[in-house]
């Protein structure tokens, strides 16, 4: 039977699943092209009827495409401070604009309407752009604007008193709009051709690298407040003929799209429990413990508890050494299926992390109830922890909060001794970071570490 509680907070409406820990790898350079391209037509559009307007003493209008000029720079403004938040405002604040713009070009015995063709490159571009946002900039705001088209197109609403284009240059004007509009259809069409068939080529890739087994398994050591060796987190890394070796932000978020992340993370699994059964040999080394992560997409998947404890069983691994780390994305998901997957290999020995903590949005309730072990203090806490009083006691409220759960902590990102003393002397019980060792490769750890069974304490050459 499951307590009340735990009820409540499994019954909380589940957001639209993310897992997105690198939500604009891939999206951003065709997002930077698209702002670029969209401020320069805005301003280069402006401009010139805006200039037109002042010179007819029209001010209203002159007033509009000032604000289209300015929607231009804030445009490129955004391409370079990768501010990915206000792309929804800037969207909405073309809307209005070309809602204005429609209003005023009502259609007249002279020609019809042709400002509202506008909404088609909105339409489109926040059609691809919101792609991976809530389900009102995915659907809603993109469907507004292709219907806005149709209504407009069919409807002679429009301002009595202003017209955009005086009877002389009506014609021209017309077909300027058009031209543009259309124009701008088809960059927008353009760039995100490019974005799928960069991603198509990277799902190939990848898939061909699973099968081919480019992939490997890199480990950072993680020591214990006496500095000695008590285990490793594996880093997945993709070594990409032609390209080198890739971090898992590049391939990671194609793997989840692709599905292709469950194949990956058994093979991942199978590898670190052969390595703790090799390890469970040595003296020393006995002990060590490996974390591994996992993708929500294998947590949510109804096969994995049986492919876990199939991979323990064939390795013959103790399963107390497997530290299986969860980012709290993953609690946006099916909470009620996560929580018993969770238990089910608990139950069998296997230990629960939550990486990154505090970054997401665990509430303590979730917390109390999750069975988990660890708690992995995200990086930018520690980043700067030195001069920080308030990360400090931030730091210190997360290692007290842990401790009346009884849940372990461990500091990931440790580039200083200064953090790292500053940590132990808060009460953090492990520690993962540059200044212990960086990544490498799964034959050397052996060798680096496996003769002292103490961390270096000086950074290992990247
Ligand atoms: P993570 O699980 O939070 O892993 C820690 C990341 O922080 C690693 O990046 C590590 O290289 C980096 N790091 C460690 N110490 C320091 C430090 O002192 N300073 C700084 N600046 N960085 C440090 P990496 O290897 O690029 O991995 C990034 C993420 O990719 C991981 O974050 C994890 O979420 C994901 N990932 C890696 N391997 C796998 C895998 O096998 N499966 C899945 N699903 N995700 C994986
Ligand atoms: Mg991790
Ligand atoms: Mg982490």
């Amino acid at each position: 039977m499951e307590p009340a509680n735990v009820k409540s907070v499994l019954s909380q409406p589940s957001k639209r699943w993310v897992t997105k820990k690198f939500p604009d790898s891939l999206q951003w350079p065709r997002t930077q092209l698209l702002l670029r391209f969209s401020g320069l037509a805005c301003i280069v559009h402006g401009l010139a009827w805006g200039a037109y307007y002042a010179t007819n003493a029209m001010s209203l209008l002159t007033a509009l495409l000032f604000a289209v000029v300015l929607v231009g720079v804030a445009c490129l403004y955004l391409s370079v401070r990768q501010k990915q938040f206000s792309l929804g405002a800037l969207a909405h604040l073309l809307m209005l604009i070309t809602i204005t713009a429609s209003l005023a070009d009502a259609p007249t015995a002279a020609g019809p309407r042709s400002a509202h063709l506008f909404f088609i490159p909105l339409g489109v571009a926040s059609l691809l752009l919101f792609r991976y946002s809530n389900l009102y900039l995915r659907w809603l705001f993109p469907t507004t604007c292709f219907l806005s088209v149709a209504f407009f197109a069919n409807s002679i609403i429009g301002f009595t008193e202003i017209t955009l284009f005086p009877q002389e240059i009506s014609a021209l004007g017309h077909i300027l709009n058009s031209a543009m509009a259309m124009a701008l259809t088809i960059g927008v069409l353009a760039i995100f051709r490019d974005d799928l068939k960069s991603k198509v080529e990277l799902h190939t890739a990848l898939a061909r690298a699973v099968a081919r087994n480019e992939l490997c398994t890199y480990m950072q050591p993680q020591v214990s407040v006496e500095g000695r060796i008590i285990g490793a987190e594996v880093l997945l890394r993709w070594n990409r003929p032609g390209y080198g070796m890739q971090s898992p932000a590049e391939f990671i978020p194609v793997a989840e799209e692709t599905g292709l992340i469950h194949d990956m993370g058994l093979r991942v699994l199978e590898e670190s429990c052969r390595l703790l059964k090799y390890w469970s040999g040595l003296e020393g080394a006995s002990q060590w413990k490996l974390s591994v992560n996992v993708s929500p997409l294998q947590l949510t998947s109804p096969t994995f508890v049986e492919e876990v404890r199939k991979i323990l069983e064939a390795s013959d691994t103790p399963a107390n050494r497997l530290c299986l780390e969860i980012t709290e994305s993953v609690f946006s998901g099916d909470l009620k299926s996560i929580v018993s997957t969770m238990e089910a290999l608990r139950q069998q020995g296997v230990l629960w992390s939550l990486d990154d903590f505090g970054t997401g949005f665990s509430s303590l309730s979730l917390l109390r109830e999750l069975p988990l072990d660890e708690l992995k203090i995200d990086r930018s806490f520690i980043h700067g922890i030195e001069h920080d009083n308030r990360k400090k006691q931030l730091i210190r409220k997360i290692i007290e909060i842990a401790e009346i759960l009884d849940i372990s902590t461990t500091a990931e990102g440790i580039e200083t001794q200064q953090q790292y003393k500053c940590l132990e002397a808060m009460g953090c019980h492990a520690f993962q970071g540059f200044f212990f060792g960086r990544p490498i490769a799964a034959a050397e750890f052996m060798d680096t570490y496996a003769a002292s069974h103490k961390a270096s304490r000086h950074p290992t050459k990247p």
